[in-house]
């Protein structure tokens, strides 16, 4: 697999909205997702208690949450991973964010509404996948770590 140029995949369509199970927690997204990935981490599988997970890079700053704000739950990892948010009643997760920039917001497929026609455009750390699950053969790159965003062609 040549990794020297990712592909961003289709540009993605806006406004988007999003929440989670419950609804209690609820967001609209002004400018299409940046692009996004499938994570195979640890930390994935016991956030969401299954294999991967797939999030997606919003412009920081188009990102308004709509709901009750009092209902998010932030954890902080306190290793200078990124703080993951989910829902206080329903435990659904929707969204983390850079410590160091809480403007910089990864929003979770999966709370979406709508189909953002952003793809994913990689699999990152790949080399802690589950016994139990494999990296579907979808051609697209593989990371055995963090995906490294300077490879990634913006242009595209
Ligand atoms: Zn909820
Ligand atoms: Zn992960």
């Amino acid at each position: 697999m040549d990794n020297s140029k990712i592909s961003l995949g289709p540009k993605g369509i806006a406004p988007l909205s999003g929440h989670c199970m419950c609804g209690a927690v609820s967001f609209e997204i002004d400018e299409p997702l940046i692009g996004g990935a499938y994570c195979w981490c640890t930390r994935c599988q016991r956030r969401t208690g299954t294999a991967f997970s797939t999030s997606a890079l919003t412009v920081p700053g188009s990102t308004r949450f709509t709901g009750d704000e009092d209902h998010i739950r932030v954890f902080e990892p306190g290793d200078g991973g990124w703080n993951k948010c989910s829902c206080k009643l329903c435990g659904g997760q929707t969204h983390t964010f850079n410590p160091e920039n809480p403007d910089v917001v990864l929003i979770r497929f999966g709370a979406l509404d709508q189909d953002p026609v952003t793809r994913p455009m990689a699999h990152q750390f790949v080399d802690y996948a589950p016994a139990w699950y494999q990296v579907p053969d979808d051609g697209l790159p593989r990371f055995p770590e963090r995906l490294d965003w300077s490879l990634v062609d913006f242009d595209s």
